[in-house]
């Protein structure tokens, strides 16, 4: 390209940027003249109307930033809401489950027991003498229920549940020598939930209830003795009994006395049920172990002995009791 080229453009530009400042001062000059030539009036109502937007659009700027805001605080509350409407979900899941669990974790009732052979023992229906003492004899256990057992090489050689029916046989015999009533819960190898025992002995409205058992020791120590078990709280009547026939017992001999015990052997505070659920003097006597030979023994050769030594002092006791009231 020529210096000569060079120059000629240079010209054009510069020609191009006057015409540009002179189109430009044009439409401003008119502008202004245009401004110039309105109404004074109509100059004010253009100021207030451009003022009026310019406000108009600044609080709608303003309104849209705090709407944001408010917006975003919404959704931070909505979230809180939430969170505590999946807390409560959970927390009504869990007292569901645990309402659901309620009676699975109760404590395992009892198999109860085949109620064939307590249907097949009838009530005592005799009416007794208004003014005779009655008392309750109960054998332990019966029939499928054999209670403790004696074993020898593995051979069932003695059974409680026949222990204890020999021994209320002999107790009903020796209170013939008195006056008194007897009610036998069972006079046969039958079986007997503790609760009929009880209700036995409540509606014949007995004085005393005597339960007969035997003891058990699986160990190989020598253990012996005769055992009371009564009521844990309402002993008043059923401890004097209960102190005055281990006291005979063992005038008698051939068992140690082990005393008269309260509640249950495995909580005082507990009580058995047949002394839970009689209303009258009751007591457990635990004649002698049958795993110790010498209770066995003892047993064998004293049963009518202890039989008639305890009628005598039931009945005497019986007696004092009528005397003291
Ligand atoms: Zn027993």
């Amino acid at each position: 390209m020529s210096s000569n080229n060079r120059r000629t453009n240079t010209n054009v530009i510069s020609k191009m940027m006057n015409a540009g400042k002179r189109a430009v001062a044009g439409v401003l000059s008119f502008v202004m003249d245009k401004w110039n030539s309105l109404h004074r009036e109509t100059k004010k109502v253009f100021g207030i109307s451009l003022v009026a937007g310019l406000v108009l659009v600044a609080t709608v700027v303003v309104l849209a930033i705090c709407l944001g805001n408010v917006t975003k605080k919404l959704d931070s509350v909505q979230a809180m809401s939430s969170n505590l409407q999946q807390e409560l979900d959970r927390v009504t899941n869990e007292m569901e489950t645990v309402l659901q669990k309620g009676p699975l974790t109760e404590v395992p009732q009892p198999t109860i027991a085949p109620t064939t052979a307590a249907t097949a023992t009838p009530m005592p229906t005799a009416t007794p003498e208004p003014d005779k003492y009655i008392v309750c004899i109960d054998a332990g256990h019966g029939d499928w229920d054999g209670g403790a057992v004696k074993t020898v090489n593995g051979v069932e050689v003695r059974v409680e549940k026949d222990d204890n029916l020999r021994m209320a046989m002999l107790f009903r015999e020796a209170l013939k020598a008195y006056d008194v009533e007897v009610v036998m819960t069972r006079e046969t190898d039958t079986y007997l939930s503790l609760s009929e025992r009880a209700g036995i002995a409540n509606a014949a409205g007995a004085d005393v209830l005597i339960s007969f058992h035997r003891n058990a020791y699986a160990g190989t120590a020598e253990v012996s003795g005769v055992e009371y078990w009564i009521h844990n709280s309402r002993p008043a009547d059923a401890e004097s009994l209960a102190q005055r026939i281990s006291a005979e017992v063992v005038a008698i001999g051939g068992m140690l006395n082990r005393g008269v015990k309260y509640g249950t052997i495995a909580s005082s505070k507990e009580n058995y049920a047949i002394n839970r659920e009689a209303n009258m003097a009751s007591m457990i006597i635990e004649l002698g172990f049958i795993s110790s030979e010498s209770d066995n023994a003892a047993l064998d050769e004293y049963g009518e002995d202890y039989a008639k030594g305890m009628a005598k002092v039931v009945y005497e006791w019986l007696e004092e009791q009528a005397q003291a009231r």
